[in-house]
């Protein structure tokens, strides 16, 4: 095991960001940036060990500046969608940024995954991240002070660990938004990526992808994934849903126990025999299958063309805080948020 700590560049502004690349016994090696406590890189052998990157994302600073994928970032206060960016908690009314097209908050307005996170070297397979989130910023209530442990064990399991702590009652949702290519981006897109959800059920959206509510079986439409299938096996069928989002841009219900950590996905890519399998404590699961990502220039100058990635993106269901029969995400004051997502290659 190692981890190493190194200068990556200097923002526009003259303030650095930092790498640090833990490594296990087995050369599986995960690289994270100061810049968003980004997962930039999670390098692992194929099944004839050669050795590939299967994140897309960027590997120059002006690349993981300017996306708009979010690839790889760890994401809040709050992850995905909160309708007209507004809800009450505790009899109040908070308005938050609409940073999407004026009309929802989508990822919590980009503060914490384009903040500049502190980071401490805390064991010889482990890298925290801390920062804080004045109260009101992006108008989400409470002094939030959150921690992000990256551990990566000789099991291959990458661990993300999250605690965060409030002094006003407040909503959290975080989420690391890494953009997966068991394949490698090099060789294109991860349509024919075979997929596995432990999720009986999933939560349908309007138009601007926000949860009408209703908790719909994936029973007989494109959305089941119980046994493994192609991810583009069923991508195109006729589905409204489908269509809204020019593809998969779900959250999915894990099955068992919110609060256990319990298997949400699995995914192979069988041209090379790379896999992936998702562990979360968490109440569900973004599918997202990449369908806005627009030829931004990725890792080795490769444009990250529409499906070059996916996305399993652990969290409480989108736009919650307005949704009464969805888990709760309110985390009171002086309570501390403990959350546990595993990546295991
Ligand atoms: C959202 C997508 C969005 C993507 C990148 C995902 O979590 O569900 O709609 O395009 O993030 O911004």
């Amino acid at each position: 095991m190692s981890v190493y700590k190194s200068l990556y560049d200097t923002m526009p502004d003259g303030r650095e960001v930092y790498i640090f690349k833990i490594e296990n016994n087995n050369g599986v090696y995960a690289e994270l940036l100061t810049l968003g406590a980004t997962l930039a890189s999670f390098v692992c052998p194929d099944r004839d060990g050669n050795m590939g990157d299967i994140l897309a994302g960027f590997d120059n600073l002006e690349g993981h500046l300017n996306t708009t994928t979010y690839a790889g970032q760890i994401i809040g206060q709050y992850a995905n969608r909160i309708c007209d960016g507004t809800f009450t908690l505790g009899g109040r009314k908070y308005n938050v940024t609409k940073n999407e097209n004026g009309v929802t908050c989508l990822h919590g307005g980009d503060e914490y995954s384009s903040a500049l996170w502190k980071a401490i070297i805390t064991d010889d397979n482990a890298v925290e991240f801390s920062y804080h989130s004045p109260d009101g910023e992006q108008g989400f209530p409470g002094n939030v002070d959150i921690t992000v442990q990256y551990v990566l064990t000789d099991r291959n399991e990458l661990e993300i660990h999250y605690t965060a702590a409030t002094d006003k009652d407040t909503i959290v949702n975080f989420t690391n938004h890494a953009y997966f290519n068991l394949g490698t981006i090099q060789n294109g897109d991860i349509l024919g990526t075979v997929l596995q959800l432990n999720c009986d059920f999933f939560t349908p959206t309007d138009a601007r992808s926000i949860p009408t509510g209703e908790i719909r079986s994936v029973e007989g439409t494109a959305f089941d994934f119980r046994e493994p299938k192609p991810i583009g096996r069923d991508i195109g069928a006729d589905d409204e849903q489908l269509k809204l989002c020019g593809g998969y841009d779900h959250n999915f219900c894990i099955n068992g126990d919110a609060g256990t950590l319990r298997p949400a996905a699995k995914a192979l890519d069988e041209r090379c025999g790379r896999k992936l399998e998702v562990w979360t404590d968490l109440p569900g699961v973004q599918l997202y299958t990449g369908n806005f990502m627009n030829g931004e220039p990725g890792k080795g100058g490769v444009a990250l063309q529409k499906h070059y990635g996916f996305c399993l993106e652990t969290q409480y269901y989108p736009d919650t805080p307005n949704q009464p029969g969805f888990p709760s995400c309110e985390l009171k004051a002086g309570e501390t948020f403990r959350s546990l997502t595993v990546f295991k290659v």
